[in-house]
């Protein structure tokens, strides 16, 4: 479980919000097997992520170190692109893990990159019983797609 603040539980959204049905356990799962898979021989910090697309495609991804370090691919990033793999479309869950099995939190990139693919309402597991956190509480006023068509001069 990753540093959070306190969210009334009351206030939190539907586990699904006109999407498909969200089996968190399974997404957990599928990020623990990806971190797994991940490439991570310097910060031996493996990652995995797991997203679940409104089509209703299980994405994943790993990270990805670089000798360069600056080089280096967060899980996201694969799950993103995995997700173009898939045929696109948008993200409405997803699962982060170490390779503990137990969520993080997305670096700051990484939030960005999933504002990208799945917008403030993406659901994002926190570790907790109901996991389910909007990507808006974590990347609050977003920079968005929409952004560069209507802020330009
Ligand atoms: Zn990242």
């Amino acid at each position: 479980m990753y540093c959070r603040p306190v969210i009334d539980p009351g206030t939190k959204p539907p586990a699904s919000p006109a999407g498909p049905p969200i089996d968190w356990a399974t997404l957990r799962a599928a990020a623990t097997a990806a971190a797994a898979r991940a490439y991570a021989p310097y910060s031996h910090v493996h990652v995995g992520a797991a997203g679940l697309s409104a089509a209703g495609d299980l994405v994943e991804g790993s990270n990805v170190e670089n000798a360069s370090y600056g080089l280096t691919l967060c899980a996201e990033c694969g799950l993103v692109s995995d997700l173009a793999r898939h045929g696109g479309g948008r993200l409405v869950a997803v699962s982060i893990v170490a390779g503990d099995g137990d969520p993080v939190a997305p670096c700051g990139r990484c939030r960005q990159l999933l504002f990208e693919h799945g917008g403030a309402e993406l659901l994002v597991d926190d570790g907790t019983p109901a996991p389910a956190r909007r990507l808006a509480d974590l990347l609050p006023e977003a920079f968005g797609p929409t952004d560069l068509v209507t802020r330009r001069s």
